[in-house]
């Protein structure tokens, strides 16, 4: 299908400084866990990007020296000869498909706790970090020649970043780095020419940016990510007061070539990386919109808002909101998105869901990985691409039994491999258990993993799916005919309470009773009974919240019991936690934690604190040590109790196909193997991946266990960049 010629305007070129993008498509900086320590995880995760036509990608935050070290999170960096060596492939790399590098400066003083580095970082007020409030993490307070110490440390490491060949140094103002703690009167308590005023808390920013145009401006953009408001209230930066007066103080000093504009702090980047059970498409419009007005037409503004459609993003370009779509989900989720729109190929675009479980990779410190793209981070270390997909060289044909994520994602990419697929599924529609949590509260968006994958099996002729069929017995998949069997057959919530608290049954919690209820039952219409309900949570992601607030919704007095420290806690990952609380609190949903049940009796739930038990050891017989055990419960009176214990694989049919091996020559069949849930119930990307993996690797010789992937670290015995006594450039000036 052709380019809607409304959609043009996003593939025109755009200048800024010295450099000009070949259309309006930015990959914003975005963490990834990958570095400077995983330089081919890194270059081919941003190429692939640059290949799906992003005008711009960036690196994730990069520290500029080692008094800014944030490990064990993996910021990129760029302090030494090793690491221009290992970015410089990703710019390479970038540059091979005609994009431009960006790489985003980042010293972040107070909140810098340089576990690795041992080093310590300087700032405008020498105070302890609210973002590490338990660490003891402390910036040392900075005299003037301690700033033009750091920013010298700025401009060594833009002249790094050029000799690396990026082509754009962006200087990070957000998320609570150095100029934002100059700027904001919570942080900065100076009274010297750096303090006080607004103008004087600008002058670190407005310095810093000025000194890199100076140094590097000829040959490199030199722009910054800014946030115009904080969104947390008073002494920090808001908006319509000096968000704003601060952009016009730095706009007319012209050292700014471009701006990329968007909301929240360190404590608050979950209002940047807006969740889709919060945000919704381009919820930032409004501070945006209000800096084009400032910087005018000759500077573009760069708007990021999990912006999917072309049709959202126009109208952003339209209406002068921005003149560059900015975005990190929906690249990670489709880096190919440009090019689509490109190629009018609208209804392959993968739309990013908004689960921020990308996000959680990241502060988990583990490596980025994607629910809708199962190939983001597995480009350079398995060679995985995302539009390209090697035909087998032995055809043969698969039945697939499950049509939940796992089991449409197999089909889907066994298709594209071109085997021959039947997808069946007893359920009347495509997705699994997925069905039933896009209609969760603030869930909906959730439902682009299955109208995605359903459009894309619809285009495959060599895919059969059938659904509605009655549920497949081991005899049925031995008889049906196909060469390989793939059980894809989900899991269900724990019926008896199971969890991981004590895995084993809670007394009298039977969702066969009337007054116990599992999260299945409750969306298939299964009626609460009363008015006091308690979810019980041992998921703590999304799912006992939803069950809370849905009840709560439906007029329930609901109590959220949960085992772990906090409610829903997995969300402090996916930077969710504190809007889940403030939802909490705004619906009167009360909740408790560190318990989990002992029994359910008529009306009241039993709990126990997990802590009862003594502090001291002793010797409760001869030989044998243990706590003083307690036996205290606590009652809370409720009249229906919702199971979110655990999931349990629907393990049966592979239990017995396995167990019938000896019948599978007979019928001609050649393996079975299962994927997703059945085989072990964890979170949606797992699932996903797991049946892209096995449809990926069907021909190898034991596809139901990985392949091995490379994996980047030093391998001894080769060189080293820097080695020990090195010089380091001084950055000190007297
Ligand atoms: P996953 O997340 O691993 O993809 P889901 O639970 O979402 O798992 O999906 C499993 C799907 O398998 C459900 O749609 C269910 O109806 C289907 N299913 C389970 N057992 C059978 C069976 N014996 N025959 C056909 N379909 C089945
Ligand atoms: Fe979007 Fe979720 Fe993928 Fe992140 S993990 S890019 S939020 S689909």
């Amino acid at each position: 299908m052709a380019r809607n010629p409304k959609h043009d305007i996003l593939l025109e070129p755009i200048g800024f400084g010295p450099k000009t993008s070949r259309n309006r498509f930015w990959q914003t900086s975005h963490c990834t866990g990958y570095g400077s320590e995983r330089p081919g995880t890194q270059a081919r995760f941003r190429a692939m990007k640059a290949e799906g036509g992003w005008g711009v990608v960036c690196t994730e935050f990069c520290s500029i020296h080692p008094e800014s070290d944030e490990y064990p999170w993996h910021s990129a960096r760029l302090w030494d000869q090793g690491d221009i060596i290992n970015l410089g492939y990703m710019c390479d790399e970038v540059h091979r498909h005609q994009s431009l590098a960006g790489v985003q400066l980042w010293y972040n003083g107070m909140h810098s706790p340089c576990l690795e580095s041992r080093e310590v970082p300087r700032g405008p007020s020498g105070l302890p970090s609210n973002v590490f409030p338990e660490r003891a993490v402390y910036d040392a307070t900075a005299d003037e020649d301690d700033i033009k110490a750091i920013i010298n440390m700025y401009v060594l490491a833009a002249q790094r970043a050029e000799q690396a060949g990026f082509d754009i140094v962006e200087v990070t103002g957000s998320d609570s780095t150095l100029p934002m703690q100059f700027l904001e009167r919570r942080y900065n308590r100076r009274t010297d020419r750096y303090g006080g005023s607004l103008a004087n808390r600008s002058r670190f920013y407005i310095e810093v940016m000025a000194a890199l145009k100076r140094a590097v401006g000829d040959a490199l953009a030199v722009t910054t990510r800014f946030e115009t408001d904080t969104i947390n209230g008073e002494f920090r930066v808001q908006h319509h007061d000096e968000g704003l007066h601060f952009v016009e103080l730095m706009h007319r000093e012209g050292v700014c070539d471009l701006w990329a504009v968007k909301i929240g702090d360190y404590e608050e980047w979950g209002e940047d990386a807006g969740s889709s059970r919060f945000r919704q498409t381009n919820w930032m419009r409004p501070f945006v919109s209000h800096v084009k007005a400032i910087v005018g037409p000759a500077v573009p503004v760069v708007s990021n808002g999990r912006f999917t459609s072309p049709d959202d993003m126009v109208e952003a370009l339209r209406r002068g909101q921005c003149d560059i779509i900015g975005a990190a989900r929906p690249s990670i989720a489709d880096p190919f998105l440009p090019a689509k729109i490109a190629a009018g190929r609208l209804e392959d675009i993968r739309e990013c869901i908004g689960c921020n479980l990308c996000v959680s990779r990241m502060q988990q410190q583990a490596l980025l990985s994607c629910t809708q793209n199962p190939t983001s981070g597995e480009e350079y270390r398995r060679g995985w691409h995302p539009e390209q997909f090697d035909q087998t060289a032995n055809p043969c044909s698969v039945l697939v039994v499950g049509a939940g994520p796992a089991g449409m994602e197999c089909a889907m990419v066994l298709g594209k491999r071109g085997y021959t697929v039947h997808l069946r599924d007893c359920a009347p529609e495509l997705g699994g258990h997925w069905r039933d949590v896009a209609r969760y509260p603030r869930c909906s968006e959730f439902g682009r993993v299955i109208s995605y994958r359903q459009s894309q099996l619809a285009k495959l002729r060599n895919v059969e799916v059938q659904l509605g069929v009655s549920p497949m017995t081991a005899d049925e998949v031995l008889q049906y005919g196909a060469d390989k069997v793939v059980i894809a057959t989900g899991a269900h919530w724990s019926t008896v309470g199971l969890g991981a608290e004590v895995h084993r049954p809670i007394h009298g919690a039977d969702a066969s009773r009337a007054s116990v209820l599992t999260p299945e039952q409750i969306m298939r219409g299964k009626e609460v009974p009363g008015e006091r309900v308690v979810v019980l949570d041992g998921e703590g992601y999304f799912t006992g919240i939803a069950m809370a607030e849905l009840l709560a919704d439906r007029g329930k007095q609901v109590t959220l019991v949960t085992n772990m420290n906090d409610v829903a806690e997995f969300s402090k990952y996916t930077m969710e936690l504190a809007n889940n609380k403030r939802m909490l609190h705004q619906k009167h949903i009360r909740h408790l934690t560190n318990h989990w049940a002992h029994a359910f009796e008529p009306r009241r739930l039993a709990l126990f604190y997990l802590y009862r038990d003594s502090a001291e050891l002793n010797e409760l017989e001869p030989g044998r040590w243990g706590r003083r055990s307690s036996n205290a419960l606590v009652y809370l009176d409720c009249d229906a109790l919702v199971l979110v214990t655990s999931r349990v694989p629907n393990g049966e049919l592979y239990a017995q196909l396995k167990s019938r091996r000896a019948e599978w020559q007979k019928n001609a069949v050649q393996a079975v193997y299962r994927i997703g849930d059945c085989h072990a119930p964890r979170q949606i990307l797992n699932a996903i991946f797991d049946g892209h993996r096995l449809a990926r690797e069907f021909d190898s010789p034991h596809p139901q266990y990985p392949l091995p992937f490379i994996r980047e670290r030093q391998v001894w015995g080769h060189e080293t960049f820097p080695k020990r006594g090195d010089a380091r450039p001084s950055v000190e000036v007297s």
